[in-house]
């Protein structure tokens, strides 16, 4: 651009675009539509934890993996010189396992499988029902639970006619996903109290995406459809302008995983306009949570919160994007939209969204 058309202009518009407008009141919020860029959220098993505080409608709690070695009675398939190894930690006995040729594990990665098939979201709206609803078509959701709780929270909304639903991916596979590797499709396998169907392009029923489990040493390229999920996530976060990061506190045994998302994320320079939002359980310190989440965070672009209620996405649910904008970009006092907290069932939920998806469909 030359010195000419900075000066000359005085419409002075160039560096919005025209379809960015600032808003003044949540009515305003609701009405504003953008071509954003995609919101990326994160989840680990902190998320799934949250979302069953009382267990799942039958009472049974999601389990980290070291309560599971007892909830499942693993110890009795594993041999007595790992005994020990595998109560302090699961993750290393396993892996030592995998590497012991003699050894079969598909005892312990059936037991893990049916226990995660058997998991069913309570009644009521949960809050993988919020998560889902509060973010639109163009957002996604990489999870790296096995649980089966975010899809059966999509496929009821669905069911009940919301279809504009964020992408979901598995980045450690899912039990109630698989995957058709002649085709490269993934869709619902018909587990875990869902309906599958099957492959759209043969036919066949999907075959069950493998576990992941966390080893030391992760191959995300061994497996055709975890490896698929990581590429769509290093793309999607490449492009993001919010990433937030839901439960998920990045153990050691991650370090794959976490050099994957950096290299995505880039240079914090050149991230001077996107957010970094960590949902963290409450107890532990947010200097703690900073310093993991270091190399993510340009200057003081990032917040910490102890529930998903204080996130952005309850705050400015399907506009998280817009209400950045209207903050940040334009300088614009921003009133929360918060969604409701106590509906008594989910079509009351989804009522309540009703006016932020009919103005998504002027659009
Ligand atoms: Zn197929």
């Amino acid at each position: 651009m030359t010195d000419e058309h900075v000066t000359s202009d005085s419409e002075e518009k160039s560096f919005f675009p025209d379809w960015a407008k600032p808003y003044s009141d949540i009515d305003g919020e609701i009405a504003s539509v953008y071509p954003a860029k995609p919101h990326f959220v994160l989840l680990g098993a902190g998320a799934s934890k949250a979302a069953l505080p009382h267990g799942d409608r039958r009472g049974q709690s999601v389990p980290v993996m070291l309560e599971l070695v007892d909830e499942l009675n693993l110890i009795e398939t594993i041999p007595d010189d790992l005994r020990e190894l595998a109560r302090a930690d699961f993750e290393a006995a396993y892996s030592r396992l995998v590497e012991r040729p003699e050894y079969d594990t598909q005892e312990i990665d059936k037991k893990i499988t049916a226990f995660f098939s058997g998991l069913r979201l309570p009644k009521e709206p949960n809050l993988y029902d919020y998560l889902n609803l509060g973010l639109r078509e163009k957002d996604a959701i990489f999870t790296f639970n096995w649980d089966p709780l975010l899809v059966q929270s999509q496929v009821r909304l669905r069911n009940m006619g919301v279809d504009r639903l964020p992408s979901l991916f598995f980045l450690h596979g899912n039990v109630s996903v698989g995957y058709c590797e002649r085709d490269d499709v993934s869709g619902i396998a018909g587990d875990a109290g869902i309906r599958g169907y099957p492959c759209s392009h043969c036919g066949q029923p999907f075959k069950p995406s493998k576990l992941l489990f966390p080893v030391e040493h992760k191959d995300y390229k061994s497996d055709p459809f975890i490896a698929r999920e990581w590429e769509a996530a290093v793309e999607i976060l490449e492009h993001c302008f919010w990433f937030t990061i839901f439960g998920y506190s990045a153990p050691k045994t991650d370090v794959e995983a976490v050099a994957l998302l950096k290299g995505a994320w880039g240079d914090i320079e050149d991230r001077v306009f996107e957010q970094l939002e960590v949902i963290e359980r409450p107890g532990r310190e947010d200097e703690d949570i900073r310093n993991t989440w270091d190399p993510f965070i340009h200057s003081h672009h990032y917040d910490i919160v102890h529930t998903f209620f204080e996130s952005s996405i309850a705050k400015h649910p399907r506009r998280t994007g817009e209400a950045y904008w209207n903050t940040y970009l334009f300088g614009q006092l921003t009133e929360d939209n918060p969604v409701p907290m106590n509906c008594e069932n989910l079509e009351s939920l989804i009522a309540w969204f009703e006016p932020l998806l009919s103005a998504e469909l002027m659009e």
